[in-house]
């Protein structure tokens, strides 16, 4: 069932998202060669509790599967792993493709957003694959506009990936969010458009599109964190928490400023 949000509500998930935003700004501007995950992982924890805010990622338990629950604020997932990376003592180093996905709960409404972010100076393939990502994001929210069908915005995210010789991960998609993390309906990054339900104002989705150098297949590791590419190619993730409105799309995660590594 698809919960439709107030104006009032919206507003409230505006302010989760906007400490969301806040949150990867400070991480990408802070994710520089010789920096662990671990300490980009501190510092988005620290930031999240005392604006009041609660790391929604850590502890997160699936209960579809046997594993132990997420250890962490963000995911932050290097070169072939797609999402669900454990911060740790890994090092960034020049050149590496750094996913960071992070949700917060703020007065029991959620937000939820990802980057991809090049340290320092990438590879031209790594380059063009993060900005096809967030290319794939901004297309996907055009169509978020009253009238349109949930599908449109799935085949418009496919649709412009393949057209620049990439592919999109089945496995995992986007979500509604609200007083939930999840929520209905699931947002595909793929499919034909013009099916599943209208987009109506009050509708609030998660859009993810994660995109794979290689084949879209993908492999989780055996305690299910982090999932890798199958061929071992790069991967990137980009995502925003958007509101249908009669005036059309309204990122409540944004604006995310990518400083670390935007000349
Ligand atoms: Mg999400």
């Amino acid at each position: 069932m698809i919960l439709l949000k107030s104006r009032d509500e919206i507003e409230k998930m505006r302010k989760a998202g906007k400490l969301v935003a806040e949150v990867l700004s400070e991480v990408a501007r802070l994710a520089l060669p010789g920096v662990t995950t671990k300490e980009l992982d501190v510092h988005a924890e620290r930031l999240i509790l005392e604006s009041g805010g609660r790391p929604a990622f850590k502890g997160y338990q699936p209960d579809f599967i046997r594993c132990g629950p997420f250890p962490a604020t963000l995911c932050t997932s290097l070169n072939n792993e797609v999402v669900h990376g454990i911060p740790g003592d890994r090092v960034l180093k020049e050149g590496d493709l750094l996913s960071v996905d992070t949700g917060v709960e703020l007065d029991g409404y959620y937000g939820d957003a990802a980057i991809s972010i090049i340290i320092g100076k990438g590879s031209p393939e790594a380059e063009r694959l993060v900005e096809v990502t967030r290319g794939a994001l901004e297309v996907a929210i055009k169509m978020c506009i009253p009238g349109k069908r949930l599908s449109d915005v799935s085949h418009a995210i496919q649709d412009f990936v393949e057209s620049e010789g990439f592919q999109v991960v089945r496995r995992f998609v986007g979500h509604g969010i609200g007083r939930s993390m999840h929520e209905d309906p699931p947002v595909l990054n793929f499919g034909d458009p013009g099916k599943g339900p209208e987009l109506k104002p009050g509708m609030v989705i998660a859009i993810e599109p994660m995109v794979n150098a290689g084949t879209y297949e993908v492999d989780a590791s055996p305690d299910y964190w982090p999932v890798y590419t199958r061929d071992g190619k790069l991967s990137a993730h980009f995502e925003h928490t958007v509101a249908i409105t009669e005036d059309g799309p309204d990122i409540l995660t944004a604006p995310i400023a990518l400083t670390a590594n935007r000349k």
